[in-house]
């Protein structure tokens, strides 16, 4: 049967493109490997406890409200507030006025550092005017802006001046985040307190922002997953033929079909490949395409990809904790960003991490040097800790607390040590190592309450998705080249791939990417489909 969109990869970007697309008519199909949608938005139910696997709130950046009333749909919503601590000094993060307890709250842990850390908080100052401006108003492409004359002229036109204003300045920052933490202070610890939870090589825009993205957070009722149940329920009521356990195996662009993993083709007009990017150039048999342009221009882009890393993956602990929800309210709110070591991790996950590895490049990774250096990571790394119960007392069963805590953690260690046969104790190790970080002065109870456990690694990830080195935002930065689009101003061409017929959505079609990024790619990418480009 011939489709007149396609689509493949059932998260955020592809629900949202099939949603467009078969809102405005069209017939479609979508083809998820997993047997169920979300991709990297999951909530499941484990003895009582909602666990929130991937995404542990929802930022809105202008676009998650406006594309759901949009659609129609109607989202459940209750506070996500944000703390931030260092050791046993935390601070809770409700409003602009809060980035001056944050100011505070590093000087008493750098008292040497006053002013380096007053020339960190002007520079994220002047960053939230700057994300007042582009995330400030409903995203222009999910308001109808002919018929909201309101909107066109009250709200777009003057937005329109500020942007172009700030853009600029915006993409001057887009030198990696490390340097410029290098220009503000040369005290490593605070350097690491302030860098070492974003992404190898982040643009500094992007990660600077952070203090805007913390006042930025929803929480679904019901957990994370309830976003993506919305659109889920919405394609099913509009006609799309949902295929979960079919992974897309082949493409054949002359042809304009796809094949499933059971030989099943499937015609389009229009493929739009919401999964990771590798596996599509993959898909193609060059070998079979006539059209000898074609099959250069798909080689090279493949050859590209080839050799381009995904982003940092994450590494992600789930606890079943016998201790009631107050305990861990009268400590931070639901959602916190935890340094435990004011030290911070210096080089020891950028060039400690690359020499232990070389050390052992030859043969499997032994597990006692490992240790010490998981010992050492651990005790020193920043986590974001998530309880979902404190967000919707729904979320455990009654008098106890499920709780989140992960941290970014390297695809290739955890590759080598699954490759070296020791993976069981590495998770063994690794999760005593991160409930006694935790323990030794946020929740000094917490390793005697840990009724039950089990983890996620980059591995796992990658098993689930199918995305390159687990990654979780699209390509790394920190390689030697991006081959994705990365400026807000060019977001239209993102979608754009070299085959006729085929566009691109989701987190590999702009990086670095996110919930919100994916829906808008995954708009743009149905409204070219529908124009039939
Ligand atoms: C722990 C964690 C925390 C995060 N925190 C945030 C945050 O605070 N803010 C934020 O914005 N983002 C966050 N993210 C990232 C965000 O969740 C992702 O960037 C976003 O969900 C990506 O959506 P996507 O649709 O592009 O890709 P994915 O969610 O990866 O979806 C791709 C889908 O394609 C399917 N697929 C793959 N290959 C095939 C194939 N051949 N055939 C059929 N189907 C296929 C996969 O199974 C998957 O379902 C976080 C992620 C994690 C894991």
């Amino acid at each position: 049967m011939r489709h007149d969109v396609v689509v493949v990869g059932g998260g955020a970007a592809g629900l949202a493109a099939a949603a467009y697309a078969a809102r405005a008519g069209r017939s479609v199909a979508l083809f998820e490997r997993q047997g169920r949608l979300g991709g990297l938005v999951q909530s499941v139910a484990r003895d009582g406890f909602v666990f929130d696997m991937g995404l542990r709130a929802v930022e809105n950046a202008g676009i998650v409200l406006p594309m759901l009333e949009e659609l129609g749909l109607h989202m459940e919503v209750v506070r996500s507030p944000v703390s931030v601590g260092i050791e046993n000094d935390l601070i809770r993060v409700d409003s602009h006025a809060s980035l001056a307890d944050y100011r505070d709250l590093l000087v008493r842990t750098y008292p040497d550092r006053a002013a380096d850390v007053d020339r960190i908080m002007a520079l994220i100052r002047r960053i939230m005017r700057d994300m007042d401006v582009l995330y400030g108003i409903d995203n222009p492409l999910f308001k109808d802006v002919l018929r909201d004359r309101r909107y066109l002229f009250g709200t777009l036109l003057p937005w329109m001046v500020r942007f172009v204003a700030t853009i600029g300045r915006i993409n001057r920052m887009s030198g990696p985040v490390e340097a410029l933490l290098d220009e503000l202070t040369d005290d490593p610890g605070l350097k690491g307190i302030i860098g070492q939870h974003f992404f190898k090589g982040t643009p500094a825009f992007f990660a600077m922002s952070y203090f805007s993205v913390y006042l930025d957070y929803l929480y679904p009722r019901g957990g994370t997953a309830a976003l993506m149940g919305l659109l889920e329920g919405f394609v099913r009521e509009h006609g799309v033929d949902v295929r979960t356990r079919s992974p897309i195996v082949a493409v054949d662009p002359e042809a304009r079909t796809v094949s499933d993993g059971d030989g099943g083709a499937h015609g389009y007009r229009t493929l739009i490949w919401c999964a990771d990017l590798k596996a599509l150039y993959r898909a193609v048999d060059t070998t079979a395409i006539a059209d000898p342009r074609l099959a250069r221009a798909v080689t090279a882009r493949r050859d590209e990809l080839e050799a381009c890393s995904g982003s940092d993956s994450v590494l992600s602990l789930f606890l079943s904790v016998d201790e009631p929800p107050a305990t861990f309210a009268a400590v931070s709110e639901g959602h916190l960003f935890y340094a435990p070591d004011a030290r911070g991790l210096g080089d020891l996950h950028t060039w400690g991490l690359e020499e232990l590895l070389a050390r052992h490049v030859d043969g499997p990774l032994p597990e006692e040097p490992v240790k010490a250096y998981l010992d050492a990571f651990f005790a020193r790394t920043t986590y974001e800790v998530s309880i979902p119960v404190l967000k919707d007392p729904d979320l455990a069963p009654p008098g106890k607390t499920g709780v989140i805590v992960s941290c970014l953690f390297d695809y290739g260690l955890t590759r080598r040590i699954q490759d070296a046969g020791w993976t069981d104790a590495f998770r063994e190790h690794a999760a005593d190592a991160m409930t006694s970080a935790l323990t030794k002065q946020l929740y000094p109870w917490l390793g005697a309450r840990v009724r039950s456990r089990f983890m996620t690694t980059p591995v796992t990830l990658e098993a689930f998705t199918g995305n390159t080195d687990g990654a979780i935002v699209g390509w790394a930065f920190d390689g030697a080249h991006m081959p994705a689009v990365h400026q807000m101003q060019r977001v239209a061409r993102s979608v754009l791939t070299p085959i006729p017929g085929v566009l691109q959505a989701g987190q590999w079609a702009y990086s670095p990417g996110g919930v919100p990024m994916a829906f808008l790619t995954g708009k743009l990418a149905a409204n070219r489909a529908l124009k039939g480009r």
